[in-house]
This record gives C-alpha cells, structure tokens and sequence, in this order.
C-alpha cells in the first residue's frame, strides 16, 4: 500500500476539477480526499502502487475539458489509512491558479432553457460549471463567488444544494443562479424608463428588432449593437448612427446551419464556431446562396467575407431564436471606442445609436469583446484575442521575472509575464480616445491585481510618442524599449515555441525605427542573443507623414516621385486636387514632413490607389484588403520582378522599382485589378523566398499585420515548403500590433540579456 499526493497547476478551479477526481477515484476504488489550494488541486490518495499510478496517469488524461494543466507533481508516501473519499475544504497558500475565459454555453444548460418543465426554461442567466462567465466577472482571485460580481445574488436553496452536491453539475460553479435568486433582465427606453421585465423584455427586444429597431443589449462583456441583418434600410442606419461607413459589421446567426446556407464553412471552422471560445470566424461568403435578399449588402461591402458568430449566452440563444433570422451584433460604442460595460454609461454614450436597450443586474467587471479568428494555411489564426482567450497565458520556454510589457499604439493588449505563463490581456484598442486610454489603465491595474504581481520591470515600444511609451517611463520602473518589428517577430516565436536561429519577416503598417526611417517591411535574422536587420523593403516618402497612413494617395504619390519627376500621372487623374497636390509635390521637393519608410503597409496603399481601389482609408488597412480582395479567387502564378539588391552589403534591399513600372504597364495595356493584384502578391511572396535563400535559416516566422492577408500568408507559406523551408504563422496571438506585448515580453526575456 501507497499513498500518492498531487499538486496540479494551471486552469483548474471552477471547471470540475474536483468532482472529476471524487469521480475517478470511486470507480478505482481507492481512499483519499481533494482539495483547492490557492496554487491548484492538491489530492492525496491510498491503494496499492500499480493502481495508484495508473489512478495518475487518468487525472492527466482524462481531465475536465476546460480545464488545462500546466505542472504536476506526483509524491509517493507511507498511507495514513483514509477511509472514504471527501472533498476538502479550500486551503490558502501562493497564489498560481489561473483565471478562466468566458466560455459559450454548453449544451446541457441549452437543453435547460429550452424544456418548459425545467425551472431554468427561458433564464437568460443559466451556466454550469462547463460553461458561463469567468474572466467578466472576477473581481479578485481565488475564484469564488464573493471575489466575483455575483456577490450580490444569494442563491436560492434549489441553487444552493446544487453548489454543494459534489455529483451535481453545478458544484461550486461559481455564476450559479436561476430565476428565483439570479440576476434578471430590463427592457428600457433613451431615458431610462422600463418598459419590460423578463421574458416579457425578451419577447418585446425581438419584436422590437423584427421592426428595424436598433437595440443596444448588455451581454457578458460589455453591451452589442444589435439590428436586423437583412434590411438595408436598419443597416445603413446604423452606419449612419455609428459613424462607421463601409467597415464590416459581425453578424450573429440563430444556428451554424443557417450560416452554412450563406458562407463557405470548412469542418474545422465550424468547429470554431462552436467552440467554447465562441469567437466570430471570418468566412467567404457563398456566391451561389439562394437566399441573397436574407443578408443586406451593406453589412461588409465589396469585402468576399463575412464575420459571423453563434449565440454564446443564454442570453443570445433566447433572442436569436426568437428572432430567427441573422442580425448585425456590432460592439456598443462609437466607432473605435472601447465597448461599453455599464448601463448607466450605455445610457449616456449610447442613446444617439440605440433606440432601446435590454440591460440585465449582473454587473461586468471589466470589458471583453468578442475575439475574431479565421482560418489561414489550415489552422486558427487569431486576429483579435478577447472573450473566450483571454486573460489565458501563453507558455514561454524560460522563466521570467514579473515584467509588464505595454504594447503597440493601436489594437492595444498589455501583457504580464509570471514564470514560465506570459498573460495576454484582452484587446483594448486604438489608444485614439480618452475612452481607450481609461480602459488601458483599467486593465494594467486589474491584470497586476489580479495576479498579485507587482512588475519588476517594463518593456515597451520605442516610439517616444506612444502613449504606451509614455505610461511605461512614467511608471517609475526600470523601463526598456524592444524594436516595433521584432516584437512582431518575437511573439510568433513565442505564439510557436520557436528557439533561435531563424529568419524573421515583419511586414506591417508603420513602426518606429532605429535609423531614423519609419520601418515595416522587415527581415531580421534572430540568433541566440542577437538580432540583425537582414533586409528591407526599398524606402520611399511619405509626404505628411502620418497622415499618409489615412491616404493611400500619399504613399502613391511619395513612391511615384522616386522614380518619375511627374509622379501623378500613373495615380487615376481625379485624385487630387490641383492645389493639393502642388502643395503635396512641394512638401516631397523640399523634403518637408515626409519621413522616409520601408513600410510593407504603405506599398501595398501605393498599388492599391495606382488601381483606383483606394485612396482614402476609413480604417486601418483598408487600402491593403481592397487591394487583397480584389486578388481572391484569382489563380496564376505570374508575378512581377521584385529585386534583391545586394550591392550595398547588408541589409539588403528589396527593390520595387521595377515591379512599379511592370504594374504601370499592365495598367497601361487595361490589365485586370484582379490579375495585377494577384501579381502583385506572387511577387511579394517570392521576395520572401529570395531573402530565405539567401540566409539559409530552415524556419522562417510571418508576422505583422500583413500576414493577416489569406492570399499572401498561404502564398508565402507554400512556396517556402516548396523550396524546403517551414514557414510559420501566428496561432493564438494575433500578427497584427494586438501581439506586440507579448511579444515584448518574449524579445526582453530572450534577445536582450543585459538588461
Ligand atoms: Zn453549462
Ligand atoms: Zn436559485
Ligand atoms: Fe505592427
């Protein structure tokens, strides 16, 4: 006889953990107890040796399944003789246990709220201990429900004998409730005046929404937009209302065969669909569905894709079924402010876009959106990481000290490094808005609270300017910059457990670089302690600087004059104005506010406004996914010459001079958009090629926001296979700057060894 204790770490509170074990360790017939510690679950069990090991190598491969296991030690010790098996009260101790996502209803409690005879038929609040809130609810840590924003609700007896019966589903599931003793739901008007209660505000917010009716609806993380997806007239409206032109709305459907019926849906992003994460996928639409006039056009014109989710509350499930039919679920605030959390403040930031809102008594303690993934070269990339991910850690290969790493400028996310676990925070966005920049601060002091870490040190960009930056040299700790693209870089490796050397490719909009140039079309070699800026893209001006980041024009005309002395001749004529752009060509002449930059973002603008596709962007990266889209579905393997120029040593220079004038050309002869982009990409892919070639290194990782692009990202991948080379792309943490700081944290912990 033995006796065996676990200590297991990582997300294993609150998913049933300890049930699971009571379980497992009644069917082996063995003694013992389990308990949560503040570090995990500690067990301890009796029987002979064989038995007991075999007992262990079940917790590990049969766990809960939302539960993840990060480290687990195993002891074997003389027996006390246990009689029995209990589950014990909570001890105290370090705190390592992790913090759960948000996750999407499962279909036990779906099953609930559908049966009228269940007691939880319609509750829009139903959750178990495999599904429900989490990360939108903790207040503090360890997760119970006093450290949450349930504290407020006591539950029933009903609820109660359910949280303490170790064989019920809902033991210690901490959002526990039903209709009795759990938080309910309000239908209000503009100013706040009730207008239904309950399952009478449901029926009324879906009627209401069949009308064309604009709903603002508080759900897990903050409040949706929520309309009829098939009525131009409603869309259009809330395009109006919000600002927000021509960039995609998501859409909410009532079921993932409904989507089928309008987009292309491949096994595995169905299964993303459905997944605990619940994220919005990115799909093509379906040229052939024959319900067209179900979907207005003004949800994501002229882009192929759609961004659809499925109902991922009770919430959400009740009214989409209600409605049946698709509808827009754009996040609650104007245009690029952060989502809106409270109803108080949805009453007043909200009331010009809404006509009524749906709030419920459940507070949120900090704001979530929805994350956005797609799949590109065959796996999940993920574009936004908010609900469903975060605050989950992404495992690095060495240990850290606590640092703190701030982030990019726009698609903004913190990140906090503990040991072994790098948090991510969920997406806060463009740091454009005092809005924006109270959430920022909001989440660094929940992030450190919630880990009790106090940073040691702090890493952030080396632009001056960011706000980031800022924050991070007035906090009063050591503070050190990492290089915009090799963070890029940096957070694919670690996204990839990836250990030097490799080949780096950081192609994205614009970041600040060390030899006075903005940067973003990059190639770095990463070794064991070193990084060098093996190649670049050619630089060009950018006359008025930032604002060439909203003008594609700009970039166009900026490039054009390096080559042409009448650079606008090749841009569409009824581009500028006369006065405009005598002043821009004089700004260019006289080399006025026109930094130089090798931005990859830029070019693809440059090709993007010579085709007529863009000139203006409404928001970041339009210009490029206009100019990708346009490529999409076209197949050829012609390209344009894109030339290495190794004449000056390193780095190198990728020369786009002649792929200019080969599209100048092809214009010229009445070329198709679709052909030259699709030239265009090639090109750019073979330029990747090239530099690999030449470097030798076997893996080369694609980040920035570039490789968001499907057409140049699985380009790029299978020619590099082709020629013997293993292309890597970003997984869990987003290419675009939404990566940045965890990516900081990886390049101050592996790269910088002085500091
Ligand atoms: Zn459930
Ligand atoms: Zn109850
Ligand atoms: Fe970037």
């Amino acid at each position: 006889m033995k006796r065996l204790r676990m200590e297991i770490y990582g997300a294993v509170q609150g998913v049933g953990f300890r049930p699971f074990v009571y379980r497992l360790a009644d069917s082996f017939d063995i003694t013992g107890w389990v308990c949560n510690a503040a570090a995990g679950v500690i067990l301890e069990v009796e029987g002979e040796e064989a038995v007991l090991r075999r007992f262990g190598e079940a917790v590990e491969k049969e766990k809960p399944a939302l539960s993840i296991i990060q480290d687990v030690t195993r002891e074997y010790l003389d027996p006390v003789g246990y009689t029995g098996f209990e589950i014990r009260t909570s001890t105290g101790g370090e705190r390592r246990v992790l913090v759960l996502p948000d996750i999407s209803t499962c279909d036990d409690c779906l099953e609930e709220i559908m049966d009228p005879e269940n007691r939880r038929y319609r509750y829009p609040f139903t959750n178990c201990t495999n599904c429900g809130p989490r990360y939108s609810i903790i207040n503090s840590i360890p997760y119970d429900r006093p450290a949450t924003t349930m504290s407020g609700f006591h539950m029933c007896r009903k609820c109660l004998s359910e949280y303490e019966d170790p064989s019920n589903r809902r033991f210690h599931a901490q959002p526990n409730a039903c209709p009795e003793c759990g938080p309910h739901i309000e239908l209000l008007d503009r100013n706040g005046k009730i207008l239904a209660e309950r399952d009478e505000a449901l029926r009324r917010t879906a009627s209401a929404i069949l009308d064309g009716k604009i709903v603002a609806v508080k759900g897990l993380g903050g409040f949706h937009l929520i309309a009829l997806a098939s009525s131009d007239k409603v869309v259009q409206l809330l395009r109006k209302r919000k600002g927000r032109k021509t960039k995609p709305f998501a859409l909410m459907f009532p079921s993932s065969d409904m989507i089928s019926s309008f987009c292309e849906v491949s096994e595995m992003e169905k299964n993303l669909l459905k997944s605990p994460e619940s994220p919005i996928v990115l799909l093509r639409k379906r040229i052939d569905h024959g319900s067209s006039n179900k979907l207005s056009g003004y949800i994501s014109p002229g882009n192929p894709d759609l961004g659809v989710m499925l109902p991922y509350t009770p919430l959400h499930h009740l009214l989409l079924q209600e409605i049946g039919d698709p509808v827009v679920a754009t996040s609650g605030n104007l245009s690029d402010e952060p989502i809106c959390t409270d109803e108080k403040e949805a009453l007043r930031r909200l009331s010009g876009l809404a006509d009524l809102f749906l709030i419920h008594n459940r507070p949120i303690a900090r704001h979530v959106d929805d994350s956005i993934v797609r799949v590109v070269d065959g796996r999940e990339m993920v574009l936004r990481r908010a609900r469903g991910y975060a605050p989950l850690p992404v495992r690095m290969n060495k240990k850290s000290d606590v640092i703190l790493a701030t982030g990019a400028h726009l698609k903004n996310t913190l990140a906090l490094s503990i040991g072994n676990n790098v948090f991510v925070s969920q997406h806060i966005g463009d740091m454009e808005t005092p809005q924006a920049v109270k959430a920022y601060k909001e989440v660094w002091s929940s992030i450190e609270l919630l880990y009790h870490a106090k940073p040691k040190k702090i890493i952030h960009d080396m632009h001056p300017d960011y706000i980031s930056t800022k924050y991070a040299v007035e906090s009063g700790l050591p503070a050190f910059p990492v290089q915009h693209h090799v963070a890029h870089v940096c957070s694919c490796m670690l996204d990839n457990e990836l250990s030097p050397p490799l080949l780096g490719v950081s192609w994205d909009g614009t970041g600040y670089g060390t030899d006075g140039t903005i940067w973003g079309g990059e190639f770095f070699k990463i070794g064991e302690e070193f990084i060098e800026r093996v190649a670049h893209m050619r630089v060009f001006r950018l006359p008025g600087g930032e604002k060439a980041v909203r003008e594609p024009r700009r970039s166009a005309l900026g490039l054009l004059s390096e080559i042409f002395d009448d650079p606008d001749r090749y841009i569409p004529s009824d581009v500028f104005m006369k006065e405009e752009l005598t002043v821009l060509k004089r700004m260019l002449k006289n080399n006025l506010n026109s930094p130089y930059s090798s931005s990859m973002g830029r070019l693809f603008d440059v090709v993007s406004s010579m085709l007529g596709l863009c000139q203006t962007n409404e928001f970041e990266g339009q210009a490029a996914m206009l100019l990708e889209y346009a490529a999409a579905g076209v197949e050829t393997d012609d390209s344009y010459n894109l030339l290495l120029d190794r004449s000056e040593g390193k780095p190198w220079i990728l020369d786009w001079e002649s792929l200019i004038n080969d599209i100048i050309e092809d214009i010229t002869i009445g070329e198709k958009a679709s052909m030259i982009s699709a030239r265009f990409h090639n090109a750019l892919a073979e330029g990747i090629v090239s530099v690999a070639e030449l470097m030798g290194e076997k893996e080369v990782v694609l980040s920035g926001g570039c490789f968001q692009n499907v057409y140049l990202a699985e380009r790029t991948a299978n020619m590099l296979r082709r020629k013997g080379f293993t292309p890597v792309l970003h997984w869990k943490i987003p290419p675009n700057d939404g990566g940045i700081a965890p990516g900081q944290i990886f390049a101050a912990v592996n790269l910088y060894k002085n500091e």
